[in-house]
């Protein structure tokens, strides 16, 4: 078996600009990325909830703080 096929494969350290970080595997040592699995809207559903967030304020400023 010949190991120096592969070039250096370690665990690194991903950090994201989300504040999250986790491992992966690369042949760089180090990685930082904008979005993550963590953070991006895709699979938080966050835009969805803000949107629908956004939906729930305007209707009580229309029709909840009357009296
Ligand atoms: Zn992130």
């Amino acid at each position: 078996m010949k190991e120096k096929i592969h070039p250096k494969y370690d665990e690194i350290k991903v950090s994201c600009a989300c504040g999250n970080s986790f491992l992966t595997g690369s042949v760089k040592k180090e990685l930082k990325v904008d979005v993550c699995s963590k953070c991006h809207p895709f699979y938080t559903g966050q835009q969805r909830q803000a949107a629908a967030k956004g939906r729930v304020e305007t209707f009580n400023k229309r029709y909840g703080t009357q009296s």
